[in-house]
């Protein structure tokens, strides 16, 4: 049996560096996408060429109903494996003041960003809960912790998953499943590329973006044995930023 990990958005930025990071743990890595299957066949090819292990999952993590037929899918064509590790990091963002969000911008973020993971991880946590293992680590962010203005929608899917990291945690703690979420500030991804790098700067006090490699390091860290004692925390990871 494989010690098989599911990265949501496991294709790009982040999720990318995480799915890299879990495949030279030694995870079979099923790296979810949305649309853009360039980069996931590229992320895909970069693990084989390492020597790790770990295969594509087409599907729109929003859609719940026909993301969760996918994993059903997955488990009959896999039968005798489970999802041992599952990183919810899938998100999008779209920025507006509150007064002039459109409805669908609310929506589309809570679906991506917190929808999914209520219904991926209960999906996971069946297999998790029966095999008394499990690694799961939400992918939050600061916004969550200190809200930012011009993303009510993104700060409140955010401190919802913190939530549901706190909760969850306390729920399977007993059965040996961790839960623990990462909160990271400035990243340098294809979502922070249109922000002003140099006006954000100035405010870290470590001077600069974080990498996704800084933040896969984390979370590697966090999907590993020797995080077996913590769970039920949020870890930020910000170049010193005040939350
Ligand atoms: P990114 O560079 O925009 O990459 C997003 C990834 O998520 C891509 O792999 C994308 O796949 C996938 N994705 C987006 N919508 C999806 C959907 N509906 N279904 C399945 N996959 C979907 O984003 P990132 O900066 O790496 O962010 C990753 C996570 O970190 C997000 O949850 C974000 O909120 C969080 N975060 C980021 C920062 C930052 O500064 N970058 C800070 C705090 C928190 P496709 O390529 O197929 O679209």
């Amino acid at each position: 049996m494989a010690n098989n990990a599911l990265v949501t958005g496991g294709s790009r930025g982040i999720g990318k560096s995480i799915s890299i990071k879990l495949a030279a743990m030694g995870y079979h890595v099923i790296i979810n996408y949305n649309s853009n299957v360039e980069a996931a066949q590229d992320t895909l090819s970069q693990i084989v060429a390492a020597g790790g292990s770990a295969e594509l999952l087409a599907g729109n993590v929003a859609d719940s109903t026909d993301f969760i037929k996918r994993l059903e899918e997955w488990q009959q064509a896999n039968p005798g494996e489970y999802i041992s590790c599952l990183v919810n990091n899938a998100g999008i963002r779209r920025d507006n003041l509150m007064i002039m969000m459109p409805d669908q911008d609310w929506e589309s973020v809570i679906d991506t960003n917190l929808n999914s993971t209520f219904y991926i991880t209960k999906f996971v946590l069946k297999s998790m809960l029966l095999k008394r293992n499990g690694r799961i680590i939400n992918v939050a962010s600061l916004s969550g912790l200190k809200g930012l203005p011009g993303q009510v929608n993104y700060s409140a899917a955010k401190a919802a998953l913190i939530g549901i990291t706190k909760a969850l945690a306390q729920e399977v703690g007993k059965r040996k499943i961790t839960v623990n979420a990462v909160a990271p500030g400035f990243i340098e991804t294809d979502m922070t590329k249109d922000l002003d790098h140099d006006e954000l700067t100035k405010n870290i006090p470590a001077g600069r973006f974080g990498k996704p490699e800084e933040v896969a390091a984390l979370v590697g860290f966090l999907a590993s044995p020797d995080a077996a004692y913590i769970t039920g925390q949020v870890i930020s990871i910000n170049g010193g930023l005040y939350t």
